[in-house]
């Protein structure tokens, strides 16, 4: 917005496809069912994952995984991480321009009855902290010719706006290989198209935007080795409970159930209550049939500590085909960790009793299948324990940006995908303020 007159060349590079021009909840032929099929396919399993890091998955296409996210987009509890490296108030200011960008509500299941009575009893119950699920979603009626088409946000959404603003360039099936440096300043990208052609684009600012597991590998893979770079590599312990609730306890049109309860110091986990199961969204092209038992999930996020151990790194045997070395993931949790999956479960338990909740079999998600990985470009002030500065930049190289999940050096239990945006519209400004 800020270079929308200043006639700078602006381009994207992107590595896949385009899969879905949107969020797949907007798309008329998508159910839950579907569009986590359509997931299952595109993303593959993560190379250099195994045995310890099991469940991650690599999402390459326009606009990444936020086509496939669950919209969740709640601030972090700042106050319950140490030592973060931007100040609370500069962070107060880019949550709510990164809120109003993302059209972020939590008047998506306000009025129905399935969510007011849960949020009424968990309330009563000892957990005030229960409140509407913030969810990423555009509400607005498609009025006097106006259309609202893009209710659920992906990337697609800034794309677009940015489309209307001014041109910019971008390549799609082109694969950031390299970053090219020249005397600490950032001087361009080496790109590679699938036929193996290989392009130097110069640039004197460049944003990589990569991924928590990709950012690390280009960086090591550009010579670029500072002594965090890939390391504190973190995620969350992730369980999840169905439960069952008394169909008869809620009106004819229970509606969806989103609920969200954020970490306290006593409880330092984040709950979701979500459902009913199978309908929590739907296409009004889809007839929903009459849910004679009402099954919800409980999804329960507990924090694990950034540990240097904790890492991505590159496999000095094995190369891609485009010539990049493939990544090793090295994770493991801790004892006290190990210890807190009980406290969760206990938590859950007592949720589920004071909001008569029939629980089901928890079950604890494979290590990496939760899309929460962070920090292996972490941000701080020192440089042997972070990767880039507050502003996004990686330490000693001018015009070399890092703007994704990498560069949280702790997400506690919470949602990352906010905060990312936050920190990323924070860097767009510093960048603008210093052409
Ligand atoms: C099913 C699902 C549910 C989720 N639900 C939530 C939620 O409710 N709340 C929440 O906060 N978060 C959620 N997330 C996580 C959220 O989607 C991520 O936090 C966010 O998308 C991370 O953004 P990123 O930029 O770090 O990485 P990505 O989204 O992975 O984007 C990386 C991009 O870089 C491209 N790329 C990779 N390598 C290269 C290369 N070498 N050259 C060029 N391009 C490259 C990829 O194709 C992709 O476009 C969910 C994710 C999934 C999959």
């Amino acid at each position: 917005e800020q270079w929308r007159n200043n006639g700078k060349r602006i381009g994207i590079i992107e590595r896949g496809n385009i899969v879905m021009p949107t969020h797949g909840r907007n798309l008329p032929m998508m159910n839950r069912t579907r569009l986590a099929q359509y997931y299952q396919y595109i993303s593959k399993p993560l190379q250099g994952s195994l045995p310890e890091f099991i469940g991650a998955r690599e999402v390459i296409c326009l606009g990444g995984r936020t086509v496939f996210w669950d919209l969740v987009a709640s601030r972090l509890v700042l106050s319950l991480l140490p030592d973060w490296p931007v100040p609370i108030r500069d962070m107060e200011t880019y949550y709510d321009i990164a809120e109003r960008v993302m059209n972020v509500t939590d008047e998506y299941a306000k009025g129905s009855t399935l969510t007011e009575k849960l949020l009424d009893r968990l309330q009563l119950g000892g957990f005030p902290e229960s409140r509407y699920m913030p969810i990423a979603a555009d509400l607005h009626p498609t009025k006097f010719g106006e259309v609202h088409a893009d209710v659920f946000f992906s990337s697609f959404s800034l794309l677009a706006k940015a489309s209307f603003l001014r041109p910019f360039d971008m390549a799609i099936n082109a694969r950031a290989v390299q970053m090219l440096v020249d005397q600490g300043k950032a001087t361009g990208v080496k790109v590679m198209s699938p036929d193996m052609s290989s392009y130097i684009l110069k640039a004197k600012t460049i944003v990589l935007s990569t991924s928590t597991y990709e950012t690390p590998r280009l960086l090591l893979h550009s010579g670029i080795q500072g002594g965090a770079v890939g390391h504190y590599m973190t995620n969350q312990v992730f369980m999840l409970a169905p439960g069952k609730v008394n169909r008869k306890d809620f009106t004819d049109i229970p509606g969806t159930l989103a609920i969200l309860i954020t970490a306290t110091p006593e409880k330092p986990y984040q709950i979701r209550l979500i459902g009913p199961s199978g309908y929590d969204w739907y296409p009004s092209s889809e007839e929903k049939p009459f849910l004679e038992e009402l099954d919800i999930l409980i999804q329960c996020f507990g924090k694990i500590n950034p540990r240097y151990e904790n890492r991505v790194s590159l496999n000095p045997n094995r190369k891609d085909e485009y010539g990049v070395p493939e990544i090793e993931v090295y994770f493991s949790f801790s004892e006290a960790e190990q210890a807190e999956i009980q406290k969760m479960v206990e938590a859950v338990k007592r949720i589920s009793s004071v909001a008569d909740i029939t629980l089901g079999e928890f079950c604890l998600v494979p290590t990496g299948d939760l899309h929460h990985t962070s920090g292996t470009c972490r941000m701080g002030d020192d440089p042997s324990t972070s990767v880039t500065d507050q502003y996004g930049q990686v330490h000693g190289i001018s015009g070399l940006y890092v703007a994704d999940n990498s560069v949280l050096p702790f997400i506690g239990s919470g949602n990352p995908t906010l905060t990312t945006v936050a920190l990323a519209i924070r860097t767009a400004d510093q960048i603008a303020a210093q052409a």
